[in-house]
């Protein structure tokens, strides 16, 4: 079933009860019930106003901060989706030198954000030894959290750059789907993905994952299975957003219906009450007010965008995101933003609260095994 067909109502008390059971009882539901809540207008309401509360309970209403830079737009992969794509030849590509990430790290580091993440394409001149130079360099320069979001690499080499100091790692996987995953990732599969993700979990990190919502050729099944996959993960973050079409690809089919993806991150709030939930910028692409709606809400993490602006334009994964970026969240004015929602800076590195995680704050980077 397309995400924009409409199905028959399904009895509303036993789906009412449904919801009580996952957020008293932390059930965990069956992919075809996850559906019925999707397809269930008449619960949305009742769902994101069960995730506020879960939410509260657990953060109230502070938000962690994390800074992004996006440190190179190089990438060897060919995601079909994505507008950084080895063979998209329209972009102007950029890597930063060491030296400038190193002092936008210190800016932030100055203006107070306890975190940083490091995001780029999977950029072979960033090679793993100088990242773990890179790495080493910062922690002696700032007491600063460092998260990464590289993409895939070796037990041995997740294992350097934990060892290095980095301590959290984002890697969706984007979509469970055998047959989907292999239709937007040509020169990979779901199992190799998934692999990866297991990969960095097992050398330390505190690890963060999630899905594209709405790519085209997905349905509603898909997304209630995604949800199922990320829960059952148990991840520490859950970074998950819409797709949104880029530049060039008019052969892909436009997303599906947008208020689902609301109830997704509610679903994701309501079936991982502790997980940090980033409010992704890709929300503001499609709902002007998308971050602002979800941070009320589900999320509890912001990640102003801090590449210097000179590069943060060529880092298109979709069209509008540079747009996006500069809006009313620039990175100085988070403060205040935040208080005219009603919403407070939280103050800490913002860990994760996880039980089973608690072994892994610490800057020693221990692996699992
Ligand atoms: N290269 C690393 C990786 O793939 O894990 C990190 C950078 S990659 C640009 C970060 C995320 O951007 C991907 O996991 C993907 O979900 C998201 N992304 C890429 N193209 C997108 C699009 N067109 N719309 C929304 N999100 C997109
Ligand atoms: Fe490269 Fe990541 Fe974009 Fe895939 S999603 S093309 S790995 S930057």
């Amino acid at each position: 079933m397309e995400l924009s067909k409409k199905v028959e109502e399904p009895p509303i008390n036993r789906l009412s009860h449904l919801l009580k059971i996952i957020v008293q009882e932390n059930y965990l539901p069956e992919a075809n019930e996850i559906v019925e809540l999707l397809n269930t207008g008449q619960l949305h309401e009742t769902i994101i106003s069960y995730a506020t509360k879960v939410k509260q309970r657990h953060f109230g209403d502070e938000i962690h901060i994390r800074g992004i830079i996006e440190f190179s737009n190089y990438c060897v992969k060919q995601c079909k989706y994505c507008g950084i794509r080895s063979n998209n030849s329209k972009i102007v590509r950029y890597r930063m030198e060491d030296e400038e990430i190193i002092t936008r790290i210190k800016l932030l580091h100055q203006l107070g954000y306890p975190t940083v993440v490091l995001q780029g394409g999977e950029d072979p001149m960033f090679s793993t030894s100088r990242l773990v130079n890179l790495i080493k360099t910062i922690k002696k320069s700032v007491d600063i959290v460092i998260t990464l979001s590289i993409g895939e690499r070796t037990q041995e080499e997740y294992v350097e750059l934990r060892k290095a100091g980095a301590q959290r790692f984002l890697l969706r996987f984007e979509t469970c789907s055998q047959e989907l995953y292999a239709k937007y990732h040509p020169h990979s599969s779901f199992k190799k993905r998934e692999e990866a993700l297991l990969r960095i979990r097992k050398a330390g990190f505190q690890t963060g994952t999630g899905f594209l919502m709405g790519l085209p050729g997905s349905t509603v099944e898909d997304l209630a299975r995604n949800i199922l996959y990320t829960s059952k993960f148990k991840p520490d973050m859950i970074g998950t957003g819409p797709y949104i079409p880029p530049e060039g690809l008019t052969s892909l089919s436009p997303s599906g219906d947008r208020n689902l993806f609301f109830i997704t991150i509610a679903l994701l709030r309501l079936l991982n009450p502790l997980a940090h939930i980033p409010a992704t910028t890709a929300f503001d692409t499609f709902d002007m007010r998308g971050r602002e709606k979800l941070l009320k809400t589900s999320c509890n993490v912001f990640m102003p965008n801090l590449t210097p602006c000179k590069y943060r334009k060529l880092y298109t994964l979709y069209p509008s995101k540079s747009r996006v970026d500069k809006d009313q969240w620039h990175f100085l004015k988070v403060d205040t933003t935040l208080s005219s929602l009603g919403l407070t800076k939280a103050t800490g590195p913002g860990d994760s609260i996880l039980p089973e995680s608690q072994n892994l704050i610490q800057d020693k980077g221990e692996t699992n095994e």
